[in-house]
């Protein structure tokens, strides 16, 4: 099966992420001379080929593109890959590396994902990141601004060459061009931590339509993870505190109550002095710090002062289980095994040469 409406876009795999949007300066510089496109005030003699530069927001004309030689470039001190640009508005900079979708990745699976685990563990997380990174491509293209993806927890945390780990990188290489797609399309290839015993469907979890690959599973390979149950307690006043900061008005609190779907909370509904109040599960997972509420797969009790929970598993529970990634593969499963338990009816393929093309 080949598929031909991503040739004109894709053929070249590069990726443009947002580094830093700066009023200050910003420094680059190489080893080796740089090579740069654009009008723009420089430091430095002019005459010999430049190795460093310091840009300020309102010497910067427009764009300026900066090409490496043979060494990487070194954006405020930080190495990275590929070419950057420079744009300025507002008295503003912004900072965007322009890289191959591999060199990216590079970065940014050792960020997710243990380098010391099972290799087919990797190569999952490595094609779901990758898989992850088309679907943003695809979603991105149009925006104006110059990049596609942040380098931030909006996306995936990106910060250069220092991240980089050896055997990630293999996981990366090993799986070049594999993504995840179904009805021949990269699928919205969300992961987290540990499930706690099964994933949950996307919609449960965030106001959105049901992605039909996106289906909560059983799991059955996370319990080695840490973060597989725990217990914590939540105040009656830090439950005021963390809504107050968020929601006006919340008076002492009264009762609260869970509306669940498959185990997890989908609704939070809260009586206080002031009112009634109804939130998201999700968005009250969101309101205190990680180690309070891991999951949204928790039951409560009530003691003097606040609720007790016990839950399971850390994160949202869409998609990929890495923990479970993890003991699919001490257990031998293959990486694309391990992709098609998690996402229900994908398949997993090759983009060569622009196309996209089934195994
Ligand atoms: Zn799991």
């Amino acid at each position: 099966m080949l598929n031909r409406r991503y040739t004109a876009q894709y053929d070249t795999a590069i990726v443009r992420i947002l580094l830093l949007k700066t009023k200050d300066s910003v420094a680059i510089s190489s080893e080796s001379p740089i090579k740069m496109s654009g009008a723009v005030a420089q430091t430095g003699d002019g005459g010999s080929p430049l190795k460093a530069f310091v840009f300020v927001p309102n010497d910067i004309a427009e764009a300026v593109k900066i090409d490496p030689g043979y060494s990487p470039l070194i954006m405020n001190g930080q190495p990275y890959r590929g070419s950057i640009e420079l744009r300025s508005a507002d008295g503003t900079i912004s900072v965007i590396n322009i890289l191959k979708i591999d060199d990216y990745l590079l970065s940014v699976v050792p960020g997710e994902i243990p380098a010391n685990w099972e290799e087919e563990a990797l190569k999952a997380q490595a094609v779901a990141a990758r898989t992850y990174t088309y679907y943003q491509l695809l979603a991105n293209r149009k925006n104006q601004g110059g990049f596609d993806l942040e380098a931030t927890t909006n996306f995936q945390v990106y910060k250069g060459m220092i991240d980089e780990k050896p055997r990630t990188t293999e996981a990366v290489r090993a799986t070049s061009g594999e993504i995840i797609i179904y009805d021949a399309k990269p699928i919205l290839s969300y992961f987290h931590s540990t499930c706690g015993g099964k994933t949950t469907d996307d919609n449960y979890v965030w106001n959105t339509s049901h992605l039909p690959y996106l289906h909560g599973v059983s799991c059955g390979f996370c319990n080695d993870s840490t973060k597989f149950e725990w217990e914590s307690r939540l105040s009656l006043d830090e439950i005021r505190n963390n809504l107050s900061k968020k929601y006006r008005a919340v008076g002492a609190i009264k009762k609260i109550s869970f509306r669940k779907k498959d185990d997890r909370v989908i609704e939070v509904y809260i009586r206080h002095s002031r009112g009634n109040l109804k939130i998201a599960g999700n968005s009250f997972r969101l309101l205190f710090p990680p180690e309070k509420v891991r999951s949204l797969y928790f039951t409560s009790k009530k003691y003097n002062a606040g609720l007790a929970l016990a839950g399971h598993g850390w994160g949202h529970g869409v998609g990929l289980c890495q923990w479970g990634a993890r003991g699919m593969a001490l257990r031998g499963y293959r990486y694309q095994e391990i992709l098609k338990h998690y996402y229900t009816a994908v398949t997993v393929t090759s983009v060569r040469n622009g196309y996209i093309a089934s195994h």
